[in-house]
């Protein structure tokens, strides 16, 4: 069993409520989500950090980061704007070394709600936000 907890998300060793997949990247929602909709990508070939990221998987990490950002301004989430955020090294926060791209949903005026949600980083129904992410991921362009 591989001790990386995001290779083994990525093997299927480990549940997550996967909202992404294509060739080389997966997403699925931060276990821990600072705003519902939180969405991790990650290369499924293991990079510790940047450093370990060739330019091209970097570089497919941030399309898939466009993709996610438009489903959460489309979807029922209706973000009004998004954060893109890499933490490398420990430095920088970074708590898994498997590196990672966070998408993190915000609405007008969440300052409040985002800092409560730094606090408890919940969301109650995970697998309803996935689905959510899904279908609109998968469904027609609008
Ligand atoms: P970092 O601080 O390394 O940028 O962020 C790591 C993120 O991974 C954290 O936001 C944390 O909540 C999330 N995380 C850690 N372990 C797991 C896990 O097993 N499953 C999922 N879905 N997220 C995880
Ligand atoms: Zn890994």
């Amino acid at each position: 069993m591989t001790e990386c907890i995001f290779c083994a998300i990525a093997d299927g060793s480990s549940p997550a409520h996967i909202v992404y997949e294509d060739t080389d990247i997966l997403g699925f929602l931060d276990i821990r989500p600072v705003r519902p909709g939180h969405t991790l990508l990650i290369p499924k070939k293991h990079a510790a950090d940047l450093a370990e990221l060739s330019p091209e998987l970097g570089g497919k990490l941030f399309v898939a980061g466009q993709s996610i950002a438009a489903a959460l301004r489309a979807s029922s989430i209706a973000a009004d704007g998004v954060n893109l955020l890499v933490n490398d090294g420990r430095a920088a926060f970074q708590s898994v070394f498997h590196s990672h791209l966070h998408v993190v949903p915000r609405h007008h005026g969440d300052k409040l709600t985002l800092a409560r949600g730094l606090l408890t980083r919940r969301d109650n129904d995970m697998p309803a936000t996935a689905a959510i992410l899904r279908a609109q991921l998968e469904g027609p362009r609008r």
